[in-house]
């Protein structure tokens, strides 16, 4: 039988241990759930890419297009000031001017056609992408939500913990409360350790004094020599 100041000591460690646990985790909530916004900004940003594309070509084909219009009615104003002029010369200067503008003309719509073959396939990628966006969010969303529940369990876990912890302290004398809340600060292993068989401290592995042993033996409360963390024996 276990000394009862170490078995309600015990049982405070393994709260603490318990409501360390879900701190530790629950600090690690807001890093998970930036990663998820992060995964969903950067699966809509995909679409938007897509959306730009298809925005650039659209407004490229628009340029192109107006680009024709004003040569077009260069060369028609050319045309019909051909018909006026009585110079052989000039009429024949006009004349070359307006081939050239077709010509110009030409090359630019073949360019128009070429583009305009690409549109459905740019269209295509942005309902891919849309879709690809869609799937991702909702197992995303779906994260983020289990995320919001997990979180609200830990609070109320913790908030159990907190009331179990707070009786189990009450039936701890300060002297050993202390003591052992000091080393719990500490953040450096177990407070509350058993002694070894061999008569060494469960925590720092150094012999304890004979007196030290013979004191945990007996059931009083004791510290270890070297780290001065609790110590008990298991087998009294
Ligand atoms: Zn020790």
């Amino acid at each position: 039988m276990r000394a009862l100041w170490a078995t309600a000591l015990l049982k405070l460690q393994n709260l603490d241990k318990q409501m360390q646990n879900i701190r530790t985790r629950l600090s690690l909530m807001p890093a998970e759930r930036n990663r998820i916004i992060a995964s969903k900004n950067a699966a809509e940003a995909k679409v938007a890419a897509a959306e730009k594309v298809v925005a650039a070509h659209l407004a490229m084909i628009r340029r192109t297009e107006s680009e024709i219009h004003a040569l077009e009615d260069k060369r028609n104003r050319i045309r019909q000031q051909s018909a006026l002029v009585k110079k052989n010369s000039e009429y024949q200067t006009m004349l070359a001017e307006s081939a050239m503008l077709d010509q110009e003309i030409g090359k630019l719509e073949s360019h128009v056609l070429a583009e305009m073959e690409k549109t459905p396939t740019l269209e295509a990628a942005v309902q891919e992408a849309k879709k690809v966006c869609a799937g991702e969010i909702r197992a995303l969303k779906q994260e983020y939500m289990e995320f919001g529940e997990a979180e609200k369990s830990f609070r109320q876990d913790l908030e159990k913990l907190r009331s179990e912890r707070l009786a189990a302290a009450e039936m701890l004398e300060s002297k050993i409360l202390e003591p052992y809340e000091e080393l719990l600060k500490g953040n450096d292993g177990d407070p509350l350790v058993p002694i070894q068989e061999d008569g060494v401290c469960g925590n720092c592995s150094l012999k304890l004094t004979p007196q030290t042993l013979s004191s945990a033996r007996a059931g009083r409360f004791v510290l270890c020599d070297n780290c001065s963390h609790l110590v008990y024996d298991e087998d009294l």
